[in-house]
Parts: C-alpha cells; structure tokens; sequence
C-alpha cells in the first residue's frame, strides 16, 4: 500500500503531485519507444501525472512520445515543455508552442518553460508567453536554470511575476540552490521543479545511498528521490524508461525519511556553506 503522493501548488492555485516524470533521452530510438510510453503511462496511473518534456529533446521525438503516452486521457495529465532559448523571442516562442502542441497532438501545455537565458532580452520572451496564456495554448509560464539574480530580473520587468516556477538541477550531490535559490523561490511560492534527482542514475549506485537506503528500507534511488520530496515547494522529475523503474520511483514518496536519516545525508552529501553558481546539465 503506498502513501498519496504530496502535492505542490502553483501561484494559481493549480496543485500537481510533488512527484512527476521526465522524458529526457525518449524519441531517440523507435526500438525503445513501446517501453519509454508504457513506463509513462504506467506511472500515470500510479499518479505521477505530471510530465516534463522539451522541444529540444530527441528534436521533437520526445514531445511525440508523450502525445502517444498521453492519447485519450490528456485531461489527466500535467503537461510541462520548454522552448530553446533561441525560439524564445516574441512571436518565436508562439511557433514553437504551436510546433509542440502539434507533435503532442493536443491544444494546450498546461506549463511552458524557457529552457535556458538565451540571448533575446526577456521581456520579449515574457511578451510572448502572456499571449500564449490569453491565446488558451499555455495555462502558465516559467523559466528553467534561473540563478537568483536572474529571478530578481524577471520579476522586475512587466507581467515579470506572473512566473510560476524555475525548474533547476537539484539533487543529493547538487545541493547549491540550498543556499539561496530555493529559500527564494519557497519565500514567493515559486515552485521548484528539481531535474535530475537521481544525477542522471548515478545516485543509484552510490556507496553511501545503498549504505542509507538499508536502515529504511529503500533503494538508493528512493532515497534520492524522498531526499527532494521532503522539501517544500519541490517538485521531482525522475525519468525512466522502464516500468519496474516507475513503480519504484513512485514507491519514493512512501518513504519517512529520520532525523539520523537526514543526519546521515548531510554527511555524506554535505549541504552548502556559501553561495555556488548555479549548476547546470
Ligand atoms: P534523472 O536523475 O531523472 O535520471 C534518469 C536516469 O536514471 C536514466 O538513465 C534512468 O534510466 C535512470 N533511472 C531512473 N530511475 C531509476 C531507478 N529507480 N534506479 C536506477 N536508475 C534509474 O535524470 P534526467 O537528467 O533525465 O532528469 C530528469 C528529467 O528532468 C529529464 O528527463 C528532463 O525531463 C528534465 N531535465 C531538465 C533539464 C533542464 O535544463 N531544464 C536538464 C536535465 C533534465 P532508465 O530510463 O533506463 O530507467
């Protein structure tokens, strides 16, 4: 029997669950593609509804499996893309959405991020996603591998603060945004979406995680993936192609991490003592 997964809640209102899925690396291959849409929709119906893809991976393949993953029961689905930096201007950021929505075969994301700062300035980029959102195509906007600085910059500008979230590498081994980016973000109620929670599946080999994981009883990848959970604001977007992956993942958000757990981590995984550039994959 597992736990409900926790939820987080956007500016507006709109809750997802704490624990989603990533898509990075599917569309590559059309060997792969029957077990990269099973495993999304077999997490699906474990309740990680919410789904993170982008326009740059797989050029578009991945955006493809998930409009096949999603076929028929889109209304259960948080959908999350991102434009490249270089599309992000004006009216290009418009035709990329329209690009998406087409190999995803539905009418609207319900979130669409700035994958990265690019060089078009920001308000054209901002100008642009409010006309997606009065159009119906985007339900919100945000932005992905935003240091503070970046996040103060945008909230300066015009319907600036009308971003609803930042999605960011964050995981045991990457724990910069501790500092300072992520108390920030919980401050305003800009959620987080943590990417790469399991480092890309180098976490599910680590000593001192196999070592953690026995004394609660988890792989090391849940407890990677409860490390992330346990924080507020935080959203996680595991990506796995395979099944058994998906119901283990899932199983993260039953796990109560200790005190002595939490103890155990911070010494294997120390958390920041200064301010670190954001990092980035
Ligand atoms: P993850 O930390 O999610 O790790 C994915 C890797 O771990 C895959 O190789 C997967 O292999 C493996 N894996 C998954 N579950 C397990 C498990 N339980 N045990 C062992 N191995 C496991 O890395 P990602 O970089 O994919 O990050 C997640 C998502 O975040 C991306 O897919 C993407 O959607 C997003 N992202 C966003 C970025 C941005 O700039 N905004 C940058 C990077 C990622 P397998 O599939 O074979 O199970």
């Amino acid at each position: 029997m597992h736990d409900v997964i926790p939820t987080v809640a956007f500016p507006s209102g709109i809750s997802v669950p704490a624990l989603g899925q990533g898509t990075w690396n599917m569309g590559e291959d059309a060997s792969h593609a029957k077990g990269e849409i099973e495993s999304l929709q077999a997490g699906i119906d474990l309740g990680m509804t919410l789904i993170d893809t982008a326009e740059m991976y797989a050029d578009g393949g991945a955006e493809e499996i998930v409009g096949t993953a999603i076929k028929g029961r889109r209304d259960e689905v948080f959908l999350v893309s991102k434009v490249y930096p270089w599309n992000a201007g004006r009216d290009g950021v418009v035709e990329a959405c329209e690009r998406s929505l087409k190999r995803m075969k539905t009418d609207h994301i319900d979130l669409y991020l700035l994958h990265w700062r690019g060089s078009h300035p920001l308000t054209e980029t901002v100008a642009g996603f409010e006309s997606l959102k009065r159009a119906g195509k985007i339900g919100a906007w945000g932005v992905s591998n935003f240091d503070v600085d970046d996040m103060k910059e945008l909230l300066s500008l015009p319907d600036g603060g009308n971003v609803a979230a930042n999605q960011v590498l964050y995981n045991l081994g990457r724990r910069g945004i501790e500092f300072d980016l992520l108390p920030w973000c919980q401050a305003r109620h800009i959620p987080v979406m943590a990417y790469s929670p399991i480092e890309q599946g180098r976490l599910a080999h680590h000593p001192d995680l196999i070592h953690i994981g026995k004394a609660c009883q988890a792989t090391p990848a849940q407890v990677a993936l409860a490390f992330v959970l346990g924080r507020q604001g935080v959203i996680a977007i595991p990506k796995t192609a395979q099944v058994s992956r998906a119901r283990e993942n899932r199983e993260a958000a039953s796990i109560r991490l200790t005190e002595a757990d939490y103890a155990a981590l911070d010494a294997a995984f120390p958390p920041p003592k200064n301010k670190k550039p954001l990092e980035m994959i």
